[in-house]
């Protein structure tokens, strides 16, 4: 086999319904202009803070909006996944691959969407939050992988998996998905919303089915 790992994106591709789980929760708790957001974003992309401060704020604002377990999975209700998912995972499995997840989502979407992802993944580099037993949120755990960082949960795979990236491909639809797939073996932009993306990916896919990338693996 050329390749020896799959990894996927979140939002947009294993996920459907929301092209990113921030945005989503800042329409539902209705703070996408709250000035205090856009001035922690902008801090963000100045390199003024961290990715981990900006989540951090990002939640701690929502917080105050009224964000807690049930409101959190109200806001996430809507969200389903990508046609043909399961299918392909298993599919993928079935033909020997190791399976990873490197995402800006959180493990809330995972666990209500792939709740055996365990059983599926290898590798899971996600977002996590934690809720006390009174459905509050205790905690928040970033990902250090996400947008540039994205290249880091690849190497740590390689690290494991005794591979070069070149044995990787890589499957996601934004922006934040651009420093990963220039370095995968094979990048495929799936359903995508960034021409960015899909000039630097190796195979496109338009169709709404990420079952249509099993002919390329
Ligand atoms: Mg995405």
């Amino acid at each position: 086999m050329e390749y020896r790992v799959v990894i996927f994106d979140l939002d947009g591709t294993l996920v459907d319904g929301t092209e990113s789980i921030w945005i989503t929760l800042h329409t539902h708790f209705g703070i996408e202009n709250h000035p205090e957001r856009l001035k922690a974003k902008e801090m963000f992309e100045k390199g003024k803070i961290t990715y981990q401060e900006w989540a951090e704020r990002d939640i701690e604002l929502m917080k105050r909006y009224g964000a807690n377990k049930e409101e959190l999975m109200k806001a996430i209700s809507n969200l389903r996944l990508m046609k043909g998912a399961i299918e392909t995972l298993n599919e993928l499995k079935k033909r020997g691959y190791r399976l990873a997840v490197v995402s800006g989502s959180l493990n809330i979407v995972l666990e209500k969407l792939i709740p055996d992802y365990d059983g599926i993944f290898d590798y899971v580099f996600i977002n996590r939050i934690y809720f006390d037993e009174k459905g509050k949120i205790k905690s928040l755990e970033p990902t250090k992988f996400d947008i540039m960082k994205k290249v880091g949960a690849l190497k740590l795979i390689c690290e494991k998996e005794n591979i070069t990236p070149e044995k990787c491909v890589f499957v996601g639809d934004h922006d934040n998905d651009v420093h990963i797939a220039k370095v995968c073996g094979l990048s495929i932009a799936f359903n995508a919303s960034s021409a960015r993306l899909e000039s630097v990916c190796n195979l496109v896919v338009k169709e709404k089915n990420i079952r249509k990338i099993l002919k390329y693996l």
